[in-house]
């Protein structure tokens, strides 16, 4: 565990930072709760309708300028994405979704990324407010930013991916960069940011730095290899994991590296994006993060006082998604939210204890000490092959943006072609290297297998469909086939449909080793199919 003191920043970093006052801005648009991914998907937009409830029951209005940011607009999206992608999303609805047989198999929308009534209003609402959010940074309108719609870190340039289509993250970079010389994104999501990675691997004006669960895992991105390319090296930083990670060995790897981070790239501004499916419990994750070992990991961010962007992401379990992104909420805006969750409007859904508060559980940690200490020190080294604080050539102070600005944005995004090219030819050349090499440190049996190396396969090797892919949702059904496994043993149904919700909630949690009250509510069950 680091302590601020041992931080060489420590100037700069604020231990007590959970109280001192910040501007706050804080992006919501009511209407992303009315869209709805299809019954029985995982990703539900109530959340951020959920989490807003107890944001402004708890109050916090009174501490922070509440926005409903602009949507953003085809032109704005086409910034990182492909017109053809956009106009794609823009144009397509389930009652015409057959028309577009072609576009759905290359723009990968289907299970996952399903077709619903007003797609592209919800990426609008998204994108929206982590565009306004980083805009209103730039302009010194505020010092913290947060957008818990945004977050979608897996949108491609011309593809969805896990339940992201637009990239709401790399369009308000992009918007930060027209200001800042140097932003950092730090992803504590337990999924890896492969799509903010990929949009910017190859320049050094943006650090990535994602902390995940690695080895047949999606995306089956994040190797601690995958380091950047060319102008790019070194300036991406992933910090692969394992199953079960607790509040305490999380922190003594996060800490430390981002204070390393801040210490050689000395960035104008950070982008933190804050899935909380690393926390325990979630429905898709793996991880044993608590609501507060979750929250410490704002709070240190925060402690730099760098102007700031948090964003939501991942979170599936929707109480505790709430929950925390409502108690990260009140840490931004320098007040600690009581343990008592006041009454709301989906107070029933925080039963049976009605506590603001994620426990952890009794799954085992599969980060050893030693596991981490090897990583962590592999990634201090990375590090040291960066140039100190690069400086950006022809970089223009704070005002408005001139066209050598909008150029050099524009080459950045040209990059991201390039990005993509280069890493199709850096799996050729791992696999290659696969062969010669074995037994290091983020082979196989430190990480499991890769699922990049899987979805090169899969797509060679599946006739049915050119572009194969792994499921973000693959846990939920091993899950659930473990549910129903377990069900037919004890000789019961498989089907929950005779047993009282709370019943079908305690065998989901006997089997993720969920405990404490960690059954599912009666509400998702009502929810999901709403
Ligand atoms: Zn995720």
């Amino acid at each position: 565990m680091i302590k601020a003191e041992t931080n060489p920043l420590h100037w700069q970093s604020d231990t007590s930072s959970g109280k001192q006052p910040r501007r706050v801005c804080y992006f919501f648009d009511s209407d992303i709760g009315n869209y709805h991914y299809g019954p029985g998907h995982p990703m539900k937009p109530t959340r951020i309708r959920m989490c807003h409830s107890l944001v402004m029951n708890y109050g916090l209005y009174k501490k922070m300028e509440i926005f409903r940011a602009k949507p953003a607009t085809k032109r704005e999206m086409s910034q990182f994405h492909t017109d053809e992608y956009v106009d794609f999303l823009s144009r397509v609805s389930p009652d015409i979704v057959e028309n577009f047989v072609r576009e759905q198999a290359k723009f990968n929308v289907g299970d996952d990324c399903p077709v619903f009534d007003g797609l592209f209003e919800y990426c609008s609402i998204s994108a929206g407010g982590s565009m306004e959010g980083a805009a209103r940074l730039s302009r010194d309108k505020c010092d913290i930013a947060i957008n818990w719609a945004g977050g979608l870190h897996h949108a491609k340039k011309g593809e969805a991916s896990g339940f992201c289509y637009i990239n709401d993250i790399v369009l308000g970079i992009l918007e930060l960069l027209r200001y800042h010389p140097r932003v950092l994104y730090i992803d504590i999501d337990v999924h890896h940011g492969d799509g903010v990675e990929e949009a910017f691997y190859t320049t050094d004006r943006v650090m990535t730095c994602s902390f995940h669960k690695y080895g047949e895992f999606f995306p089956g991105t994040g190797e601690l290899r995958d380091t950047g390319y060319g102008k790019g090296r070194y300036y991406s930083c992933n910090f692969p994991l394992r199953d079960g990670i607790t509040d305490e060995s999380y922190k003594s790897v996060f800490e430390p590296v981002i204070s390393k981070i801040m210490e050689f790239y000395q960035p104008s501004a950070i982008v933190l994006q804050c899935g909380s499916d690393s926390l325990a419990g979630d429905k898709l994750g793996c991880f044993n993060l608590s609501m507060r070992g979750h929250a410490s990991c704002v709070d240190y961010v925060k402690s730099f006082g760098l102007p700031l962007l948090l964003l939501g992401g991942g979170g599936y379990t929707m109480r505790n998604v709430s929950r925390a992104w409502a108690y990260e909420t009140g840490l931004a805006a320098g007040q600690e939210l009581s343990s008592q969750v006041p009454v709301n409007e989906y107070y029933e859904y925080f039963g049976p204890d009605y506590k603001l508060d994620v426990r952890p559980n009794n799954m085992e940690d599969l980060n050893t000490r030693e596991y981490l200490e090897k990583i962590k020190i592999q990634l201090f080294e990375n590090l040291r092959h960066t140039t100190f604080a690069p400086s950006v050539q022809g970089h223009v102070a704070p005002g408005v943006p001139g066209d050598e600005e909008m150029d050099e944005i524009d080459d950045l995004v040209r990059e991201g072609d390039d990005a993509q090219d280069v890493r199709a030819s850096k799996d050729q050349r791992r696999r290659d290297r696969r062969v010669q090499r074995n037994g290091e440190l983020s082979d196989s049996e430190d990480e499991g297998e890769g699922g990049r190396r899987d979805r090169i396969d899969h797509g060679n090797g599946n006739g049915t469909s050119p572009r194969s892919r792994p499921s973000i949702m693959e846990p939920l059904r091993r899950r659930q086939e473990e549910a129903a496994a377990a069900a037919a043993d004890a000789g019961a149904p498989a089907s929950s449909g005779s047993s009282t919700p709370l019943a079908a909630g305690s065998a989901m949690g006997a089997t993720t080793g969920s405990t404490g009250g960690e059954g599912r509510a009666p509400g998702d069950v009502e929810m999901a199919d709403s």
